[in-house]
């Protein structure tokens, strides 16, 4: 996706993409703009000018990443220090000037894109392992009490709370978190002294 508020730099862009084999989106003509069509199009990356009306490059590419996942890339005529400094600040995954060759977007792209997948990857298997090890501890907490208010072995408590969970058709960690919120005589946890 383009987003430029020259129409013809625009243009030209689009006309690089496409003869590199891309699927061109846009140009958008401001950061607003931008942010919509990404939204609408989901676009597998962004190509965003760093001036453009509404809101400027940057802030569109930090929308982009942070409500999307879609890396940017920063086109602009200035390299000026402090524009550098918000790129970085801002996560973008390319920063090229105007004009901009042909052979800066066949390289550039690219390593862009595979940058933010592996990120993205590395984010995803974080968040699961802390989901994971979070889970982990709630059915343990629920275990032992359990074990503290039935009075049963901790084998026991362990299978009521899957037996439960499978019963009733929920997470072993839903059951546990249930436990942890409410007064033992609302568990209804299916113990094996209590049959089934
Ligand atoms: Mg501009």
């Amino acid at each position: 996706m383009i987003a430029d508020d020259e129409h013809l730099v625009g243009a030209g862009l689009a006309d690089a993409l496409k003869s590199l084999g891309y699927t061109v989106l846009g140009p958008a003509t401001d950061g607003d703009a931008a942010v919509a069509m990404a939204r609408a199009e989901a676009p597998q990356l962004a190509i965003l000018d760093i001036r453009m009306p509404k809101k400027d490059g940057l802030e569109a590419a930090k929308s982009l990443w942070s409500a999307f996942s879609i890396p940017s890339v920063i086109l602009s005529a200035y390299s000026s220090d402090e524009y550098l400094e918000r790129a970085q600040e801002a996560g973008v995954f390319g920063y090229l000037l105007k004009p901009v060759a042909t052979e800066a977007l066949k390289t550039t792209l690219p390593v862009a894109w595979e940058r933010a997948h592996t990120l993205l990857g590395g984010q995803r298997r974080v968040a699961q392992l802390e989901a994971s090890v979070a889970s982990r501890r709630v059915v343990e907490q629920a275990k032992w009490r359990v074990v503290s208010e039935l009075g049963i072995t901790e084998p026991e408590a362990h299978s009521a709370l899957q037996r439960t969970a499978r019963t009733r058709r929920m997470r072993l960690a839903e059951i546990a978190q249930s436990v942890l919120d409410s007064p033992a005589d609302a568990w209804e946890l299916q113990t094996g002294q209590a049959g089934s």
